[in-house]
């Protein structure tokens, strides 16, 4: 039992199937060889049995045609008939012999005896022996015609049983194979159960159905169904994956990137820089009086403002600028491969834009001034690693609050940098 479950371990279904197709071949085309040799043998026996039978019936009317004639013959012609009749007799004896027929013994009788033996009672005698080896002979090729119909159906059957146990074979084989491909595929079902308790109720309920199947009828089922299933679970999957690596990255409420994204590029950058001895800069923006306005205007209008404040400030980026939420109303701009004289025309406009913008209430009533300060500063001139980076912008937008607000300041342009407060 262990062996036997060894072996179909080892041997892939398909080359089991080939490997038995190949042996009912080779089984198909030595018994049909055996079948036509044996069939050639008996048909010629029956053939020959046949002829002497019919010669029998001949050579027994030309014994009683001699019979009659040789009482109105003369003696010479009923002696030469005699010759002819024994010639033929010999023959005939001969070729009972090649066709089997038994017994012809009690018929045989010698060249001497020959011209006694069509005699009167001799003859009679004679011709008795002759009708019981005329029916012997044709029970005999009877017999025989009856074995070549037997071996035939014997043919027949032979063929459908070699096809009957290659398409058992090949079904048990395929039955072997359709186990040990739902046995990993309801641990492949488990496995997901585990991973997520939300598996669909197509993948749950045609899993446990399996299961079942397997343990107590041992019927096949279609697995069509659960890999359809599982390949749409794994759809699914997929998209929330991509939903969550974008929750991972983004910020809620705006839909920028969120500092845990932003941090991770600035470092990256700044190392990038400093291997090819290059410039990274960055903006720090702050809402001017966002307290004011989030207290004039309700916290409802304040979350607004910040989507639109957003999407101005994606819009005015370039592909590869980094625009994040940095936390409350302050945001951060990253610009990679940027000097601090672009970073800044690109501030100035941002501003310029912002402050131009209406910035409607719902009504279409106007909510009043809205606007931003911005501070630059940038790597390498104004700081050697991306802390000192975030807390220099910081400084400048500090110095660009504390100058009057909707203000850029370039941390290179302060004179004496100072810690803020
Ligand atoms: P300043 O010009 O000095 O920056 O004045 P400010 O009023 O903006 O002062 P500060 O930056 O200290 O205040 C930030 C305010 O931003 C406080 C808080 O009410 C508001 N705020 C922070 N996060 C959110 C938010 O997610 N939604 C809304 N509506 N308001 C927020
Ligand atoms: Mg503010």
């Amino acid at each position: 039992m262990g062996s036997t479950r060894y072996t179909i371990k080892k041997i892939s279904p398909l080359q089991a199937i080939v490997f038995t197709g190949t042996i009912s071949l080779l089984i198909i085309i030595a018994g049909t060889v055996g079948f036509f040799l044996t069939q050639h043998t008996v048909l010629e026996k029956v053939k020959k049995k046949q002829a002497c039978y019919l010669d029998l019936v001949d050579f027994r009317g030309k014994l009683i045609e001699f019979g009659l004639s040789r009482n109105l013959e003369q003696s010479p012609h009923v002696a030469h008939n005699s010759e002819v009749l024994f010639l033929v007799y010999e023959k005939l004896l001969l070729q009972m012999q090649n066709a089997g027929l038994q017994p012809f013994a009690s018929i045989q009788t010698a060249r001497e005896s020959w011209p006694a033996q069509l005699t009167g009672e001799n003859l009679e005698r004679f011709k008795l022996k002759l009708d019981q080896s005329i029916e012997k002979a044709k029970i005999e090729s009877n017999e025989a015609a009856v074995k070549l119909v037997v071996i035939n159906e014997f043919f027949l059957f032979f063929i459908l049983a070699v096809l009957l146990t290659l398409s058992i074979t090949a079904g048990w084989l395929l039955h072997n194979n359709y186990r040990q491909t739902l046995i990993p595929l309801a641990q492949l079902v488990g496995q997901l159960k585990l991973l997520n308790r939300n598996i669909p109720e197509s993948i749950h309920d045609t899993a446990e159905e399996m299961k079942k199947e397997l343990t107590e009828t041992e019927h096949s089922s279609d697995i069509t169904q659960i890999t359809k299933s599982i390949m749409s679970f794994c759809g699914d999957i997929e998209a929330k994956n991509k939903k969550l690596d974008e929750i991972y990255i983004r910020d809620e409420k705006t839909n920028l990137y969120n500092y845990r994204h932003f941090k991770e590029h600035l470092i990256i950058d700044v190392e990038r820089a400093k291997r090819l001895s290059d410039t990274v800069s960055l903006a720090m923006i702050d809402i001017d009086h966002f307290k004011r306005y989030n207290d004039t205007n309700g916290h409802v209008a304040g979350d607004k403002a910040l989507k639109i404040l957003a999407n101005i400030i994606s819009s005015q980026c370039r592909a590869y600028d980094v625009p994040a939420r940095f936390g409350g109303d302050e945001f951060a701009l990253l610009f990679p491969k940027t000097g601090t004289g672009t970073a800044r025309d690109i501030a100035e406009r941002l501003r310029k834009i912002i402050s131009d913008e209406p910035f409607l209430h719902e009504a279409g009533k106007s909510v009043g001034e809205f606007t931003v300060s911005i501070g630059i500063a940038t790597f390498p001139g104004d700081a050697l690693d991306w802390t000192t980076l975030i807390s220099n912008a910081d400084r400048a937008l500090y110095k660009a609050k504390a100058e009057g607000r909707n203000n850029v300041v370039v941390f290179q342009s302060m004179e004496i940098p100072s810690t803020p407060g």
